[in-house]
């Protein structure tokens, strides 16, 4: 969109029921250019559609915003699948079901992916062997690696599904509260992290995977652009 006021290198997001099970954005292109949009998940849409709550973002947030382009599609958010080698076959990004499921964020991952299937397809060329004995290693990396974030992340996921808009706000507290290094029990022993126990008790099950996940968010966000 153009014709709106943004702050450049500021990302605007907003979780709840804006954008049902996902969350809605705007990511500044340029002084008065920005993109926006949203994604849902369809299990949780309420008699609308995807277009309906992206009119309604846009009103209430952008009004004076002229719309350039529509981009529209899907991506899985699914956990990720298990077998991702056959003999002769690699699978990565959306096709091995690696979009980081909380975001819907796919590029870096099937980036990821390609380099791993890239280096393991080249071993295969290199053995004139094709077969799952050879290619079995693109699944077991991408597991030891991608995997293990992509496993928190999809936690995350089914977790913040089923917040309210106040237990999203808790969430993001709890976030700012996390520090480097912080068990399971002193994660859960935060304030925020109780009131957010109170909304979802679930929560138990997510705090071990808290700091790897905040370790992931810190990262991503400091990474030069
Ligand atoms: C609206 C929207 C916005 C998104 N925004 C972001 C974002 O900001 N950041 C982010 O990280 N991710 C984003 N994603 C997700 C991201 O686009 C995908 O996760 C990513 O592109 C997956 O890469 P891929 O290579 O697995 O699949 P794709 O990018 O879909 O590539 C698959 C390719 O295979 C081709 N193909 C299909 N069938 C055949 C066939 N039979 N023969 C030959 N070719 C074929 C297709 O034409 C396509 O070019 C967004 C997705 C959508 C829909």
């Amino acid at each position: 969109m153009t014709n709106i006021d943004v702050t450049e290198n500021f990302l605007d997001i907003y979780t709840g029921s804006q954008a049902p099970g996902c969350y809605a954005w705007i990511f500044p292109k340029s002084k008065r250019a920005a993109n926006v949009g949203l994604g849902v998940i369809g299990s949780k849409l309420h008699r609308k559609m995807p277009i309906d709550y992206l009119n309604e973002f846009v009103s209430k947030n952008v009004p004076e915003g002229q719309p350039v382009e529509l981009v529209m599609g899907g991506v899985p958010v699914s956990d990720a699948l298990k077998n991702i080698v056959s003999n002769g076959l690699m699978l990565i990004g959306d096709a091995a079901r690696h979009t980081e499921p909380s975001s819907g964020g796919g590029i870096p991952t099937a980036i990821g992916g390609g380099a791993i299937a890239g280096e393991v397809a080249q071993k295969a060329v290199h053995q004139n062997d094709s077969s799952v004995r050879v290619l079995k290693e693109h699944e077991t990396r991408w597991h030891t690696s991608f995997g293990k974030i992509h496993k928190g992340m999809y936690k995350i996921k089914e977790f913040r599904r089923e917040l309210s808009d106040d237990g999203h706000n808790e969430l993001i507290r709890l976030f700012k509260d996390l520090k480097p290094q912080m068990s399971a029990i002193e994660i859960l022993s935060l304030r925020s992290a109780r009131r957010l126990l109170v909304a979802n008790p679930k929560l138990l099950f997510l705090a071990p995977h808290l700091p790897l996940i905040r370790k992931h968010i810190l990262f991503a966000s400091e990474r030069p652009q």
